[in-house]
């Protein structure tokens, strides 16, 4: 038997690596060789919503490619500042959906907290990149018996300290499900350390049912140390599901999204939501048409068992779900 790599991080050392993460646009050109033609827009865009990439995640990309999958989803470019018909601040109404400040309740049986704004990396097109996160603490609302699941979303939920988390599911009865929904597993896999993987410990030592929905777009983002961390987390009873955003430059390839779904499912994830790009201000030149779209979903549900076929959605305001689409 070849013993299994067990992830090693000390409980912490994420806080450094994400101290230092590259927020220098000019930084960013200088690391991965890119085209200095690019760079006055970048430094414009990045203005507007800050450039924000864990250094080890760099190592995952191509140098001197600006049209790297990886790289493309973080990567100020001029064409965000185009203002584009239909691409507004607040896409999918999240702002008339708060029931109280950072918690939104869209959908039955489902209370989903906004309980933080930051976020390891800035993905360029972000639905919530002109999102008004309230200063104020948040609380756990009072669940009632009509709640089964309690989303923790963001930003980036794990961005929290491990204490603060604790702090805010230490009410929250067993019998209600906890998800996560993070990116951390994939951009920073150093967050899932020693110290959090204890508090997971005793949440399913409680009987708590624990989901993370980590979020991936292409196959090459998932390398050895993301698939150490999400192995360590399937070994202690999270199931983990990826949620993706079909994304221009990036996934809109049928190869592309196969191997991704492959990808995952080695790392023992099964793939949840491919979401429609949220037609949020500075994203429009990562859209897929839907004739396209609807291609892609036809090649997957022909290439690949069905239970490697994510689920194409759209989030719409005020519809009772995410719209399947295609
Ligand atoms: C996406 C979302 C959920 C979760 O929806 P699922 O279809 O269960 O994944 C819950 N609440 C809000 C506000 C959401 O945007
Ligand atoms: S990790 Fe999620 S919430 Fe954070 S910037 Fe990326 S898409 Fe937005």
């Amino acid at each position: 038997m070849i013993p299994r790599k067990r992830p090693a991080w000390q409980a912490g050392e994420w806080r450094s690596i994400l101290a230092r993460a590259v927020r220098d646009v000019d930084e960013l050109w200088r690391l991965l060789a890119l085209p200095p033609a690019l760079l006055p827009g970048a430094r414009a865009a990045a203005r507007r919503f800050p450039l924000r990439l864990p250094r080890p995640y760099l190592q995952r990309m191509r140098r001197g490619d600006p049209d790297d999958p990886l790289l493309r989803q973080f990567l100020p470019l001029g064409e965000e500042l185009e203002e584009v018909a239909g691409f507004v601040t607040d896409p999918v109404g999240d702002e008339a959906a708060l029931a109280a400040p950072g918690v939104l309740r869209k959908y039955h049986g489902r209370v989903l907290l906004i309980t933080t704004g930051a976020c390891p990396v800035h993905c360029r097109y972000c639905f919530r990149r002109h999102f008004p996160y309230e200063k104020q603490r948040l609380q756990m609302p009072v669940v009632g018996s009509e709640v089964e699941e309690v989303i923790l979303s963001g930003g980036d939920p794990l961005s929290l300290s491990d204490a603060r988390l604790a702090e805010l599911v230490s009410s929250l009865p067993s019998r209600v499900t906890l998800r996560l929904h993070s990116r951390m597993p994939v951009v920073l896999p150093q967050r899932i350390d020693t110290g959090f993987l204890a508090w997971v410990e005793r949440e399913v030592g409680r009987g708590r049912r624990l989901v993370m929905v980590i979020h991936a777009n292409h196959a090459r983002e998932v390398d050895g140390t993301v698939e150490m961390a999400l192995e360590a987390l399937r070994l202690r009873g999270v199931m983990l599901l990826n949620q993706a955003v079909l994304l221009r430059g990036v996934n809109d390839e049928a190869e592309v999204l196969a191997a991704l779904s492959r990808r995952l499912f080695q790392a023992g994830v099964l793939p949840y939501y491919l979401h429609r790009l949220d037609p949020v201000a500075g994203a429009a030149h990562f859209q897929v048409e839907d004739e396209r779209a609807g291609e892609l979903m036809e090649a997957l549900r022909t290439e690949l068992p069905g239970y490697l076929v994510p689920r194409l959605v759209r989030e719409s305001a005020g519809a009772p779900y995410k719209l399947p689409l295609s």
